[in-house]
């Protein structure tokens, strides 16, 4: 397997957004990139930016949201962390022949219109995984 290309983004879970970002913006001093509505997640992204790296705080929409519910069984904190991938569909065929279970078996559309797929945290040791392959330029 071809190794992946980097870390792409950390995400955190919070309860408000807003109540986040003097910390974020203020005391650690991140550039602050705005904020995104994902549907499908039933999330709301901010958005922050050090070197090559992100910083994802994902605030839940609704009860119903997958990070509502990691709320409440784990509290605010490391959500899952994101690499940047080539070929999503590729690795995520890999990862599986190697018997590694799949939350998306197929590629849907995140943030930043890419392209992502996360590893089931049984199969990662715990650490929620995400595949991402960036939009084109
Ligand atoms: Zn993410």
């Amino acid at each position: 397997m071809k190794p992946v290309e980097s870390l792409n983004h950390v995400g955190i879970a919070v309860r408000s957004l807003d109540e986040q970002r003097a910390f974020y913006e203020e005391t650690l001093g991140a550039e602050f990139e705005g904020i995104e509505e994902v549907p499908n997640q039933q999330v709301r992204v901010g958005f922050y930016r050090l070197n090559n790296v992100r910083l994802e705080l994902l605030e839940p929409t609704s009860h119903s949201s997958p990070i509502a519910k990691f709320l409440e069984h784990r509290g605010e904190g490391l959500h899952h962390l994101a690499f940047s991938v080539g070929d999503i569909e590729a690795r995520i065929a890999e990862l599986k022949q190697e018997g590694l279970r799949m939350i998306d078996e197929t590629p849907r559309r995140g943030a930043h219109g890419m392209q992502i797929a996360f590893v089931h945290p049984k199969s990662t040791h715990g650490v929620l995984t995400e595949l991402c392959e960036p939009a084109e330029p």
